[in-house]
C-alpha cells in the first residue's frame, strides 16, 4: 500500500507523463505543417512511448492498491521557429522530467516506500536516454546549419524510427 503523499506525487508524475505524449503529438504536428515527415514520425513514436510511461504509472498506482486520478492538463505549445528550436525544447523538458522523477526518488527513500523506489528506477534509466536522444539530434541540427540538403537526410533518419 502507497502513502497519500506518494500517492499524489505518483498521479502527478502520470499526468505529467500524458503532457508529454501531447507535447510530442504538438511537434508532430508542427513537423507535419513544414512537410518534415520523418521529424513528425519521430515525434508520433515519441508520443506512444510517453504514453507507455503514463500507464505504467497508472498500473503501479493501481497496483499498490491506491487510486488513480487523471487530470486535466494544459494544452502544449503548438508552434516553434524551427527545428532546431523544437528539439531544444525537447531536451529542456526531458531535463525537467529527469528532475521530476529524482524528486520521486528521494520521496520513495524518504518515505521508506521500497517498491516505488524499485518501480522508479527504470525511469532514472529510461531519462539517461532521453537526454541523450535529444542531444544528438539537437547537436546534429546546430552541425547542419542552413544547409537544406542536412536538415533532410536527418528527416530520412529520423523516419527510419522504429516503434519500442
Ligand atoms: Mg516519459
Amino acid at each position: 500500500m502507497m502513502k497519500k503523499p506518494m500517492v499524489d506525487a505518483m498521479n502527478k508524475q502520470m499526468n505529467a507523463e500524458f503532457y508529454s505524449e501531447y507535447l510530442y503529438l504538438s511537434m508532430a504536428a508542427y513537423f507535419e505543417s513544414i512537410n518534415l515527415f520523418g521529424f513528425a514520425h519521430w515525434m508520433k513514436v515519441q508520443a506512444v512511448e510517453e504514453h507507455g510511461h503514463a500507464m505504467e504509472f497508472f498500473d503501479h498506482i493501481a497496483e499498490r492498491l491506491a487510486r488513480v486520478e487523471v487530470s486535466g492538463m494544459a494544452a502544449p505549445p503548438t508552434e516553434w521557429k524551427s527545428p532546431l528550436d523544437a528539439f531544444q525544447s525537447v531536451l529542456g523538458h526531458e531535463i525537467k522530467v529527469t528532475g521530476l522523477i529524482h524528486k520521486l526518488v528521494e520521496q520513495a527513500a524518504a518515505e521508506k516506500d521500497y517498491a516505488t523506489g524499485q518501480f522508479l528506477q527504470r525511469f532514472v534509466e529510461e531519462q539517461v536516454d532521453e537526454e541523450s536522444n535529444a542531444d544528438t539530434i539537437v547537436e546534429q541540427l546546430k552541425m547542419s546549419g542552413d544547409s537544406k540538403g542536412a536538415l533532410l537526410y536527418i528527416d530520412h533518419e529520423l523516419g527510419k524510427r522504429k516503434a519500442d
